[in-house]
């Protein structure tokens, strides 16, 4: 079941750039960051996908086009409504409008991803059986 608008989505409560990392502090407590070359890879803007997908088809060699890594940095963030942030780059990129949702999903601590992705699911089994066993 899919619905348009997910109530769970959570929003920032405090965004500010710590070093070469966007940091969010989330309503609900949680903490992501996010470096500034993984966000402008993952800029949504049509042209930046483009590119993305040109890459990922021919190989890194058009990346060449982008910032270089290491080089680009966060202007400025603005809020966009209530549900995303737009974010202006020091290379004057501005197209790009990261969603709360998007943000949070891509929110790469341990128990948001990587390795121990898996854990909410042996969590989940866990309390499944000590519902049983009980
Ligand atoms: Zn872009
Ligand atoms: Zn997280």
């Amino acid at each position: 079941m899919s619905r348009d608008v997910d109530p769970e989505v959570p929003s920032p409560r405090d965004v500010v750039v710590i070093g070469r990392e966007l940091a969010i502090a989330w309503v609900d407590g949680h903490e992501s960051y996010y470096p500034f070359d993984d966000l402008r890879r993952s800029c949504p803007c049509a042209p930046c996908r483009a590119e993305a997908e040109i890459a990922a088809r021919e190989g890194s060699l058009r990346v060449a086009r982008g910032p270089v890594p290491g080089e680009i940095s966060i202007l400025r963030v603005g809020a966009v409504g209530s549900y995303a942030i737009q974010i202006v780059w020091s290379d004057g990129h501005d197209d790009g409008i990261f969603s709360f949702e998007w943000l949070r999903r891509a929110c790469s601590c341990d128990g948001c991803s990587g390795p121990s992705g898996s854990k909410a699911a042996s969590e989940e089994t866990r309390l499944r059986d000590g519902r049983t066993r009980s």
